[in-house]
């Protein structure tokens, strides 16, 4: 049975990168791997396997 969805597969995290940032989000990035942060308009990727 694999029905469960792993939540580290699907979301990204974005911080701003470093001085101009913002607090950090999560971002669903579900529905195509990748997806935009309303914060800085950055295209932000799922950051799998990242501690
Ligand atoms: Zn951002």
């Amino acid at each position: 049975m694999s029905m469960q969805e792993s939540h580290d597969g699907t979301w990204a995290v974005c911080d701003g990168g470093g001085y101009e940032g913002h607090p950090r989000v999560f971002l669903d990035t579900s529905k195509s791997g990748v997806t935009v942060c309303p914060y800085c308009s950055k295209q932000v990727a799922v950051t799998e396997g990242k501690e």
